[in-house]
Protein backbone atom coordinates (compact mmCIF):
# COMPACT_ATOMS: atom_id res chain seq x y z
CA UNK A 1 0.00 0.00 0.00
CA UNK A 2 1.12 3.45 -0.92
CA UNK A 3 0.29 6.78 0.81
CA UNK A 4 1.43 10.25 -0.60
CA UNK A 5 1.40 13.13 1.76
CA UNK A 6 1.31 16.30 -0.65
CA UNK A 7 1.91 19.58 -0.25
CA UNK A 8 3.28 20.14 3.31
CA UNK A 9 6.09 21.96 5.46
CA UNK A 10 8.52 19.03 6.58
CA UNK A 11 10.21 19.00 9.21
CA UNK A 12 13.80 18.01 9.07
CA UNK A 13 16.98 17.57 11.01
CA UNK A 14 20.72 17.77 9.66
CA UNK A 15 23.85 18.19 11.55
CA UNK A 16 22.59 22.04 11.49
CA UNK A 17 19.29 21.56 13.54
CA UNK A 18 16.12 21.50 12.93
CA UNK A 19 14.47 22.90 9.73
CA UNK A 20 11.75 23.00 7.62
CA UNK A 21 10.71 22.12 3.40
CA UNK A 22 8.22 22.32 1.24
CA UNK A 23 7.97 18.46 0.31
CA UNK A 24 5.61 15.37 -0.91
CA UNK A 25 6.64 12.34 0.87
CA UNK A 26 5.50 8.93 -0.88
CA UNK A 27 5.21 6.17 2.00
CA UNK A 28 6.10 2.26 0.36
CA UNK A 29 4.21 -0.23 2.93
CA UNK A 30 5.68 0.92 6.19
CA UNK A 31 8.41 2.66 5.21
CA UNK A 32 9.06 6.67 4.12
CA UNK A 33 10.33 5.84 0.38
CA UNK A 34 10.73 8.82 -1.21
CA UNK A 35 11.12 12.81 -0.15
CA UNK A 36 10.86 15.60 -2.98
CA UNK A 37 9.95 18.94 -4.26
CA UNK A 38 6.91 16.75 -6.24
CA UNK A 39 6.39 13.21 -6.43
CA UNK A 40 3.32 12.03 -8.41
CA UNK A 41 0.78 10.37 -7.14
CA UNK A 42 0.10 7.36 -9.22
CA UNK A 43 -1.63 4.56 -7.39
CA UNK A 44 -0.88 6.16 -3.87
CA UNK A 45 -3.53 7.26 -2.13
CA UNK A 46 -3.33 10.87 -1.46
CA UNK A 47 -3.27 12.85 2.16
CA UNK A 48 -3.68 16.71 1.54
CA UNK A 49 -1.30 18.35 3.86
CA UNK A 50 -1.68 22.17 2.74
CA UNK A 51 -1.03 24.02 5.14
CA UNK A 52 -0.10 21.73 8.13
CA UNK A 53 3.15 20.32 9.39
CA UNK A 54 4.59 17.03 8.79
CA UNK A 55 6.69 15.66 11.79
CA UNK A 56 8.37 12.56 12.75
CA UNK A 57 5.82 11.12 15.60
CA UNK A 58 6.37 12.23 19.27
CA UNK A 59 8.46 8.99 21.20
CA UNK A 60 7.38 8.45 24.99
CA UNK A 61 9.92 7.39 26.58
CA UNK A 62 8.73 6.50 29.73
CA UNK A 63 5.19 5.70 31.12
CA UNK A 64 2.60 3.46 32.54
CA UNK A 65 -0.32 2.92 30.21
CA UNK A 66 -2.16 0.98 32.52
CA UNK A 67 -2.19 3.77 35.37
CA UNK A 68 -4.63 5.99 33.30
CA UNK A 69 -7.23 4.07 35.79
CA UNK A 70 -5.12 6.24 38.32
CA UNK A 71 -6.27 9.39 36.93
CA UNK A 72 -6.95 12.45 39.60
CA UNK A 73 -7.27 10.03 41.91
CA UNK A 74 -4.38 10.00 44.19
CA UNK A 75 -2.96 13.58 43.98
CA UNK A 76 -1.24 16.06 46.26
CA UNK A 77 0.46 13.14 48.22
CA UNK A 78 4.17 12.68 49.08
CA UNK A 79 5.62 10.28 47.06
CA UNK A 80 5.89 7.08 49.54
CA UNK A 81 1.93 7.43 50.19
CA UNK A 82 1.26 7.89 46.99
CA UNK A 83 3.27 4.79 46.11
CA UNK A 84 1.28 3.03 48.61
CA UNK A 85 -1.96 3.99 47.21
CA UNK A 86 -1.58 3.03 43.87
CA UNK A 87 -0.28 0.13 44.30
CA UNK A 88 -3.49 -1.42 46.45
CA UNK A 89 -5.67 -0.57 43.56
CA UNK A 90 -3.14 -2.03 41.17
CA UNK A 91 -3.22 -5.40 43.43
CA UNK A 92 -7.26 -5.86 42.33
CA UNK A 93 -6.32 -5.26 38.53
CA UNK A 94 -6.74 -8.16 35.51
CA UNK A 95 -5.07 -8.53 32.35
CA UNK A 96 -8.07 -7.48 30.79
CA UNK A 97 -8.04 -3.87 32.90
CA UNK A 98 -4.65 -3.30 31.72
CA UNK A 99 -6.16 -3.87 27.89
CA UNK A 100 -8.50 -1.41 28.49
CA UNK A 101 -6.30 1.10 30.35
CA UNK A 102 -3.53 0.77 28.15
CA UNK A 103 -6.04 1.43 25.06
CA UNK A 104 -7.60 4.55 26.98
CA UNK A 105 -3.64 5.98 27.24
CA UNK A 106 -3.34 4.61 23.35
CA UNK A 107 -6.46 7.14 22.51
CA UNK A 108 -5.20 9.79 24.57
CA UNK A 109 -1.44 9.07 23.02
CA UNK A 110 -2.53 8.98 19.48
CA UNK A 111 -4.49 12.36 19.72
CA UNK A 112 -2.05 14.26 21.14
CA UNK A 113 0.98 13.16 18.75
CA UNK A 114 2.54 9.92 20.64
CA UNK A 115 3.31 7.33 17.99
CA UNK A 116 5.80 5.23 20.28
CA UNK A 117 6.05 5.22 23.98
CA UNK A 118 8.24 2.81 26.42
CA UNK A 119 5.64 0.83 28.98
CA UNK A 120 6.69 -0.37 32.13
CA UNK A 121 2.91 -2.10 33.00
CA UNK A 122 2.21 -4.51 35.68
CA UNK A 123 0.91 -7.28 33.50
CA UNK A 124 2.20 -9.95 30.73
CA UNK A 125 0.09 -10.96 27.45
CA UNK A 126 -0.67 -14.52 27.00
CA UNK A 127 -2.53 -14.33 24.33
CA UNK A 128 -1.77 -12.14 21.61
CA UNK A 129 -5.44 -10.43 20.75
CA UNK A 130 -8.67 -10.02 22.91
CA UNK A 131 -9.36 -8.26 26.13
CA UNK A 132 -6.57 -10.19 27.94
CA UNK A 133 -3.70 -9.24 26.14
CA UNK A 134 -2.80 -7.16 28.24
CA UNK A 135 -0.52 -3.76 27.09
CA UNK A 136 1.04 -5.32 24.30
CA UNK A 137 -2.05 -6.35 22.80
CA UNK A 138 -3.44 -3.27 23.15
CA UNK A 139 -0.66 -1.62 21.04
CA UNK A 140 -1.23 -4.44 18.56
CA UNK A 141 -4.74 -3.74 18.08
CA UNK A 142 -4.58 -0.39 17.96
CA UNK A 143 -1.70 0.11 15.58
CA UNK A 144 0.54 1.92 18.04
CA UNK A 145 4.03 1.40 18.31
CA UNK A 146 5.22 0.28 21.90
CA UNK A 147 8.44 -0.94 23.90
CA UNK A 148 6.60 -3.54 26.67
CA UNK A 149 8.33 -4.04 29.88
CA UNK A 150 6.35 -6.07 32.67
CA UNK A 151 7.62 -4.10 36.01
CA UNK A 152 9.03 -6.48 38.34
CA UNK A 153 9.58 -6.01 41.68
CA UNK A 154 11.28 -8.42 44.84
CA UNK A 155 14.01 -11.23 44.64
CA UNK A 156 14.85 -13.47 41.89
CA UNK A 157 13.59 -17.18 42.99
CA UNK A 158 10.55 -16.44 44.80
CA UNK A 159 7.31 -18.54 43.44
CA UNK A 160 5.94 -15.04 42.31
CA UNK A 161 8.62 -13.47 40.93
CA UNK A 162 9.56 -16.64 39.06
CA UNK A 163 5.98 -16.75 37.89
CA UNK A 164 6.21 -13.48 36.39
CA UNK A 165 9.17 -13.35 34.76
CA UNK A 166 8.09 -16.19 32.90
CA UNK A 167 5.42 -14.80 32.07
CA UNK A 168 7.37 -11.64 30.63
CA UNK A 169 9.33 -14.17 28.87
CA UNK A 170 6.49 -16.24 27.19
CA UNK A 171 4.91 -12.75 26.23
CA UNK A 172 8.27 -11.80 24.60
CA UNK A 173 7.95 -15.14 22.80
CA UNK A 174 4.20 -14.40 22.02
CA UNK A 175 4.67 -11.25 20.33
CA UNK A 176 8.45 -11.85 18.74
CA UNK A 177 7.31 -11.32 14.95
CA UNK A 178 5.64 -8.51 15.67
CA UNK A 179 8.12 -5.61 14.78
CA UNK A 180 6.01 -3.09 15.78
CA UNK A 181 5.99 -3.84 19.61
CA UNK A 182 9.71 -4.22 21.10
CA UNK A 183 10.36 -5.90 24.80
CA UNK A 184 12.81 -4.77 27.61
CA UNK A 185 12.76 -5.94 31.10
CA UNK A 186 11.63 -3.32 33.78
CA UNK A 187 12.85 -3.93 36.89
CA UNK A 188 10.99 -1.26 38.92
CA UNK A 189 13.47 0.57 41.19
CA UNK A 190 17.04 -0.46 43.21
CA UNK A 191 14.94 -0.61 46.45
CA UNK A 192 11.99 -2.65 45.16
CA UNK A 193 14.66 -4.97 43.73
CA UNK A 194 17.00 -7.11 45.56
CA UNK A 195 20.69 -7.25 44.14
CA UNK A 196 20.33 -11.03 42.78
CA UNK A 197 16.86 -9.95 40.75
CA UNK A 198 18.74 -7.19 39.10
CA UNK A 199 21.62 -9.42 37.95
CA UNK A 200 19.28 -11.92 37.06
CA UNK A 201 17.18 -9.91 34.88
CA UNK A 202 20.80 -8.29 33.01
CA UNK A 203 22.06 -11.64 32.43
CA UNK A 204 18.39 -12.19 30.68
CA UNK A 205 19.01 -9.16 29.00
CA UNK A 206 21.82 -10.30 27.66
CA UNK A 207 20.77 -13.61 26.61
CA UNK A 208 17.60 -12.32 24.81
CA UNK A 209 19.01 -9.23 23.36
CA UNK A 210 17.09 -6.45 24.70
CA UNK A 211 17.61 -3.75 26.71
CA UNK A 212 15.73 -2.53 30.30
CA UNK A 213 14.30 0.14 32.17
CA UNK A 214 14.52 1.36 35.81
CA UNK A 215 13.30 4.05 37.53
CA UNK A 216 16.80 5.33 39.31
CA UNK A 217 17.08 8.00 41.90
CA UNK A 218 13.93 9.61 41.54
CA UNK A 219 13.70 10.86 45.31
CA UNK A 220 15.53 12.07 48.01
CA UNK A 221 14.11 9.49 50.49
CA UNK A 222 15.93 6.90 47.95
CA UNK A 223 19.09 8.97 48.06
CA UNK A 224 19.20 8.76 52.13
CA UNK A 225 18.28 5.53 52.54
CA UNK A 226 21.33 4.13 49.74
CA UNK A 227 23.35 6.61 51.28
CA UNK A 228 22.98 4.68 55.05
CA UNK A 229 22.78 1.28 53.62
CA UNK A 230 24.87 1.07 51.09
CA UNK A 231 27.09 3.68 51.15
CA UNK A 232 26.58 5.43 47.56
CA UNK A 233 24.47 6.64 45.40
CA UNK A 234 21.51 4.55 43.84
CA UNK A 235 23.23 4.94 40.07
CA UNK A 236 26.50 4.07 41.64
CA UNK A 237 24.63 0.83 43.52
CA UNK A 238 22.91 -0.42 40.04
CA UNK A 239 26.34 0.07 38.36
CA UNK A 240 28.31 -2.64 40.46
CA UNK A 241 26.06 -5.10 39.98
CA UNK A 242 26.51 -4.47 35.95
CA UNK A 243 22.80 -3.22 35.17
CA UNK A 244 24.21 -0.88 32.99
CA UNK A 245 26.34 -3.89 30.78
CA UNK A 246 23.28 -3.64 28.62
CA UNK A 247 21.01 -0.92 27.01
CA UNK A 248 19.64 1.11 29.87
CA UNK A 249 16.60 3.86 30.24
CA UNK A 250 17.07 5.11 33.47
CA UNK A 251 13.79 6.95 34.54
CA UNK A 252 13.58 10.05 36.42
CA UNK A 253 17.73 10.18 37.80
CA UNK A 254 16.08 13.89 39.83
CA UNK A 255 19.26 13.67 42.03
CA UNK A 256 21.97 12.10 39.59
CA UNK A 257 25.44 13.76 41.12
CA UNK A 258 27.81 14.52 38.65
CA UNK A 259 30.01 11.69 39.35
CA UNK A 260 26.59 9.69 38.26
CA UNK A 261 26.49 11.57 35.02
CA UNK A 262 29.98 11.15 34.18
CA UNK A 263 29.28 7.46 34.87
CA UNK A 264 25.70 7.40 32.65
CA UNK A 265 27.77 9.35 29.54
CA UNK A 266 30.48 6.54 30.09
CA UNK A 267 27.78 3.63 30.34
CA UNK A 268 25.91 5.37 26.94
CA UNK A 269 22.40 5.19 30.03
CA UNK A 270 19.48 6.69 28.40
CA UNK A 271 17.72 9.29 31.02
CA UNK A 272 13.82 9.51 30.55
CA UNK A 273 13.34 12.61 32.17
CA UNK A 274 9.69 13.25 33.55
CA UNK A 275 9.33 16.79 34.61
CA UNK A 276 5.90 17.34 35.43
CA UNK A 277 5.92 14.01 37.43
CA UNK A 278 8.59 15.16 38.97
CA UNK A 279 6.57 18.60 39.93
CA UNK A 280 3.97 16.98 40.81
CA UNK A 281 5.48 14.64 43.53
CA UNK A 282 7.60 16.96 44.88
CA UNK A 283 10.60 15.52 43.66
CA UNK A 284 12.23 18.25 42.00
CA UNK A 285 14.16 18.79 39.11
CA UNK A 286 16.44 16.90 37.65
CA UNK A 287 20.12 18.42 36.29
CA UNK A 288 18.99 18.11 32.81
CA UNK A 289 21.74 21.04 31.64
CA UNK A 290 24.20 18.75 33.07
CA UNK A 291 22.97 15.79 31.05
CA UNK A 292 23.23 17.34 27.91
CA UNK A 293 26.59 19.00 28.35
CA UNK A 294 27.99 15.39 29.31
CA UNK A 295 26.70 14.21 26.17
CA UNK A 296 24.10 11.87 27.81
CA UNK A 297 20.83 10.53 25.32
CA UNK A 298 18.38 12.44 27.34
CA UNK A 299 14.42 11.58 26.19
CA UNK A 300 11.55 12.69 27.32
CA UNK A 301 8.72 10.67 29.15
CA UNK A 302 5.01 11.93 30.98
CA UNK A 303 5.61 8.92 33.58
CA UNK A 304 1.99 7.48 34.28
CA UNK A 305 -1.81 9.36 34.45
CA UNK A 306 -1.06 8.38 38.40
CA UNK A 307 1.63 11.55 38.83
CA UNK A 308 1.23 13.52 35.91
CA UNK A 309 -2.41 13.27 35.19
CA UNK A 310 -2.26 13.02 31.79
CA UNK A 311 -0.19 11.73 28.89
CA UNK A 312 0.40 14.85 26.56
CA UNK A 313 3.90 15.32 25.17
CA UNK A 314 3.59 18.67 23.94
CA UNK A 315 2.26 20.07 27.16
CA UNK A 316 5.81 17.51 28.77
CA UNK A 317 7.89 19.46 25.83
CA UNK A 318 6.30 22.84 27.02
CA UNK A 319 7.37 21.92 31.10
CA UNK A 320 10.98 20.34 30.30
CA UNK A 321 11.70 24.15 28.25
CA UNK A 322 10.49 25.95 31.16
CA UNK A 323 11.20 24.18 34.22
CA UNK A 324 14.83 23.58 34.14
CA UNK A 325 15.19 27.47 33.08
CA UNK A 326 12.91 28.15 36.33
CA UNK A 327 14.82 25.98 38.19
CA UNK A 328 18.81 26.95 37.06
CA UNK A 329 17.43 30.83 37.07
CA UNK A 330 19.16 30.63 33.23
CA UNK A 331 16.92 31.17 30.49
CA UNK A 332 18.99 29.64 27.90
CA UNK A 333 18.82 26.35 29.34
CA UNK A 334 17.16 23.35 27.68
CA UNK A 335 16.05 25.12 24.40
CA UNK A 336 13.12 24.26 22.17
CA UNK A 337 15.35 22.98 20.17
CA UNK A 338 16.94 20.33 22.86
CA UNK A 339 13.67 19.63 24.15
CA UNK A 340 12.13 18.51 20.51
CA UNK A 341 15.05 16.32 19.77
CA UNK A 342 14.32 14.20 23.30
CA UNK A 343 10.62 13.70 22.13
CA UNK A 344 12.44 12.37 18.67
CA UNK A 345 15.35 11.48 17.90
CA UNK A 346 16.73 10.70 21.55
CA UNK A 347 14.27 8.86 22.02
CA UNK A 348 14.80 6.69 19.14
CA UNK A 349 18.22 6.51 20.03
CA UNK A 350 17.26 4.87 23.56
CA UNK A 351 15.24 1.92 21.86
CA UNK A 352 17.55 1.19 19.84
CA UNK A 353 16.03 2.48 16.11
CA UNK A 354 18.16 5.65 15.81
CA UNK A 355 17.58 7.12 12.56
CA UNK A 356 14.82 4.64 11.99
CA UNK A 357 12.53 6.41 14.01
CA UNK A 358 12.36 10.06 15.18
CA UNK A 359 13.11 11.50 12.10
CA UNK A 360 11.89 12.33 8.57
CA UNK A 361 13.96 10.68 5.89
CA UNK A 362 13.87 8.13 3.13
CA UNK A 363 14.19 4.92 4.24
CA UNK A 364 12.64 5.91 8.07
CA UNK A 365 9.87 4.70 9.52
CA UNK A 366 6.45 5.95 8.51
CA UNK A 367 5.44 6.86 12.05
CA UNK A 368 4.59 10.81 11.29
CA UNK A 369 1.84 13.50 12.58
CA UNK A 370 0.43 16.30 10.82
CA UNK A 371 -0.17 19.40 12.78
CA UNK A 372 -2.58 22.21 11.62
CA UNK A 373 -0.67 25.54 11.47
CA UNK A 374 -3.67 27.31 10.77
CA UNK A 375 -4.56 27.17 14.89
CA UNK A 376 -3.46 30.31 16.68
CA UNK A 377 -1.26 28.48 18.61
CA UNK A 378 0.87 28.97 15.64
CA UNK A 379 -0.05 32.19 14.27
CA UNK A 380 1.99 34.79 13.67
CA UNK A 381 4.14 32.32 12.19
CA UNK A 382 7.54 33.58 13.31
CA UNK A 383 9.12 30.18 14.75
CA UNK A 384 7.43 26.57 14.05
CA UNK A 385 10.18 25.33 16.32
CA UNK A 386 8.79 27.47 19.21
CA UNK A 387 5.43 26.82 18.60
CA UNK A 388 5.81 23.26 18.97
CA UNK A 389 7.52 23.58 22.36
CA UNK A 390 6.00 27.06 23.36
CA UNK A 391 2.49 27.39 22.68
CA UNK A 392 0.99 23.89 21.00
CA UNK A 393 -0.83 22.15 23.16
CA UNK A 394 -1.84 18.72 21.25
CA UNK A 395 -4.59 20.08 20.06
CA UNK A 396 -3.40 20.75 16.80
CA UNK A 397 -2.33 17.44 15.81
CA UNK A 398 -4.81 16.91 12.29
CA UNK A 399 -3.36 13.15 11.30
CA UNK A 400 -1.53 10.76 12.55
CA UNK A 401 0.45 7.37 10.64
CA UNK A 402 2.13 4.70 12.30
CA UNK A 403 3.40 2.36 10.20
CA UNK A 404 2.47 3.74 7.45
CA UNK A 405 -0.81 3.15 8.35
CA UNK A 406 -3.11 6.11 9.18
CA UNK A 407 -4.43 5.54 12.79
CA UNK A 408 -6.11 9.65 13.07
CA UNK A 409 -7.46 11.54 10.18
CA UNK A 410 -9.17 14.66 10.94
CA UNK A 411 -9.03 14.08 14.73
CA UNK A 412 -10.99 10.77 14.37
CA UNK A 413 -9.21 7.48 15.41
CA UNK A 414 -9.58 4.83 12.51
CA UNK A 415 -8.78 1.85 14.61
CA UNK A 416 -10.37 2.41 17.99
CA UNK A 417 -13.69 2.48 19.38
CA UNK A 418 -13.96 5.15 21.88
CA UNK A 419 -17.03 5.18 23.41
CA UNK A 420 -16.07 1.38 24.08
CA UNK A 421 -12.79 2.21 25.66
CA UNK A 422 -14.63 4.83 27.87
CA UNK A 423 -16.99 2.12 29.12
CA UNK A 424 -14.61 -0.25 30.16
CA UNK A 425 -12.40 1.91 31.98
CA UNK A 426 -15.72 3.79 33.83
CA UNK A 427 -16.44 -0.40 34.60
CA UNK A 428 -12.89 -0.39 36.39
CA UNK A 429 -13.51 2.49 38.12
CA UNK A 430 -16.38 1.06 39.75
CA UNK A 431 -15.64 -2.54 40.45
CA UNK A 432 -12.53 -1.18 42.15
CA UNK A 433 -14.19 1.20 44.45
CA UNK A 434 -12.25 3.98 43.56
CA UNK A 435 -14.79 6.72 43.33
CA UNK A 436 -13.93 9.30 46.15
CA UNK A 437 -17.54 10.82 46.41
CA UNK A 438 -16.22 13.12 49.61
CA UNK A 439 -14.55 15.30 47.34
CA UNK A 440 -15.44 16.93 44.22
ZN1 LIG B 1 7.57 5.58 36.25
Amino acid sequence: MKTLIQNGLVLLRDENGWRYEKLDILIDGNRIARIAASVAAEDASVIDAAGKLVMPGLINAHTHAYMTIHRNYADDLAFFDWLDKVQKVEDGMTEEDVYWTTMLAVVEMLKTGTTCFVDMTIKSAQEKSGPRSAAAGAALASGIRAVITRGLAGVSDSEESLMKYGQAVREMELFADEDRIQFMHGPHAPYSCMADYLQKLTRSCREHRIGQTIHLSESQAEMDSFAKDKGMTPIRYVDSLGVFDVPVIAAHCVYATDDDIRLMADKHVSIAINPKSNMKLGNGFAPVQKFLNAGVNVCLGTDGCGSNNCLNMFQEMNAAALVYKGANRQAQCVDASDVLKMATVNGAKAIGREGELGVVREGALADLILINLSEPQFIPANSILSGLVYSSNGSEVDTVLVDGKVLMKDRRLTTIDEDEVYRACRGIDERLNMKQITKI
